[in-house]
């Protein structure tokens, strides 16, 4: 098999890759190549060119700033942006644009559509994800966050955990109990909240890494007004599942890219340690090699999939599986290959939490040690690795449901 695009889709490459050229300066070799302020600087100018270029949200109609293009020319800009290793927006589009802006679309009233959608584009509104608490995890429907309605506002009341970026946004979308007399599911609301305000307090949890990437937020009598609902009063339950499928399913055509170049750099660092040649080491690289290969040909299923207008929902969960659990095996694959040196790790870190370091990173042991301690929430955040099982069977292969 020898899957193409079309001739049509080949030009639309030729143009993103002339606008790269264009963009990018001669000696580019991937965003991993900076790190500090130049980083930050890199990010937030190439943001702006992406919004200005109406890339930053290619599939959003023109009306709220995107550029209306089709699912393909979506999908070409994507791989091209990953092979030339620049970022498809800044560090919190991934709320803002791929969980809360595409649920908007689907859902949102059209006063919300032309309310939010554009402030998020220009970053004027920066957004986390308020769906965790103690005790709804994978139980997501046992959320306790009250929301009562006093007049033209909801009062909340309640505590969310683990919500990432929480210390740098300034809205939630949240989950609340809108009516505790309903089923479970039933009785749930999609709430939008400015989270500038006295009943809203924010305390950072330290992670693995030592860093603070994710928040316990705590709301006590917090206010946000009664029209701040997405996709109606306790309908929250199918706009929250909207918003998963986004949030699991969207990175399926690109990641074995990233993940690709990922291996190549282990191949060089196992080189590197005179490790090339050990049948163990081998035998590994090869089962990461295979995984990838495996994934690549998944990401093309969802693409076409994707290009016949099916929107991710359950089905997002295999490809949120298998990446993350392959992540793990790389990773511990590159610490032994480090061996002591990954107790003292020196370099550059990795710019993100979140899957592979950065295309043109260097090859230190931090760049690894980070991307090995950041793996291990990969089978956990956006549902456990245990409950996309449960939503494989149940919901994509149609299997009996697990007993309550
Ligand atoms: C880095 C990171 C970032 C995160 N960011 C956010 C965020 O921004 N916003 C947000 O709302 N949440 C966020 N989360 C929270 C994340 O969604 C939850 O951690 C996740 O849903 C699991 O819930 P839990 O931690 O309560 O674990 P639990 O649900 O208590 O699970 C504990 C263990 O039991 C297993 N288990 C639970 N139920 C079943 C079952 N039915 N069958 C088999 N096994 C089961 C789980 O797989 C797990 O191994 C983040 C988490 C991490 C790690």
């Amino acid at each position: 098999m020898r899957p193409k695009y079309t001739a049509e889709a080949e030009a639309y490459r030729e143009k993103v890759q002339a606008f790269l050229a264009e963009k990018l300066p001669p000696d580019w070799g991937g965003i991993g190549q900076l790190d500090g302020q130049d980083l930050t600087d890199f990010v937030t100018e190439w943001r702006k060119t992406l919004h200005e270029a109406g890339y930053l949200a290619p599939g959003w109609p023109v009306e709220y700033g995107g550029a209306g293009l089709s699912a393909l020319e979506q999908v070409l800009i994507a791989e091209e942006f990953a092979k030339a290793g620049v970022p498809t927006g800044g560090p919190n589009d991934v709320f803002g644009i791929q969980m809360l802006g595409n649920t908007l679309l689907q859902w949102g009233t059209d006063e919300q559509k032309r309310q939010y959608l554009p402030r998020i584009l220009s970053g004027a509104d920066t957004w986390c994800q308020g769906y965790s608490e103690p005790n709804a995890g994978s139980d997501l429907s046992n959320l306790g966050l009250k929301a009562q309605l006093d007049g033209d506002q909801w009062i909340l009341n309640g505590q969310k955990i683990w919500t990432s970026a929480g210390h740098l946004a300034d809205h939630i979308f949240t989950l609340a109990r809108t009516d505790p007399d309903a089923p479970r599911h039933k009785g749930i609301s999609f709430l939008l909240v400015d989270m500038r305000q006295p009943g809203i307090e924010v305390r950072p949890i330290k992670m693995i890494s030592g860093e603070s990437e994710f928040n316990e937020v705590f709301y006590t009598d917090a206010v946000t007004a009664k029209g701040e609902v997405v996709g109606g009063v306790n309908n929250g339950w199918a706009v929250a599942m909207t918003l998963l499928g986004f949030e699991r399913g969207e990175a399926a055509a690109t990641l074995p890219i990233r993940f690709q170049a990922e291996l190549d750099r282990l191949v060089i660092l196992a080189k590197e340690r005179g490790l090339a040649d050990d049948p163990t080491i081998r035998q590994r690289l090869a089962s990461c090699h295979t995984k990838v290969q495996i994934m690549r040909f998944n990401g093309m299923r969802v693409l076409t999939r994707f290009l016949h207008g099916h929107h991710p929902g359950p089905d997002g969960a295999i490809s949120k599986l298998y990446w993350s659990e392959y992540h793990k095996e790389i990773t511990e694959l590159s610490i032994d290959i480090l061996g002591a040196e990954a107790m003292v790790p020196n370099g550059r870190r990795p710019s993100s939490a979140f899957q592979a370091d950065d295309a043109g990173a260097p090859n230190s042991s931090w760049s690894w040690v980070g991307t090995f301690l950041n793996a291990r929430a990969g089978t956990i955040y956006a549902g456990s690795s245990q409950v996309q099982r449960n939503i494989i069977g149940e919901m994509v292969l149609g299997l009996p449901k697990e007993p309550k």
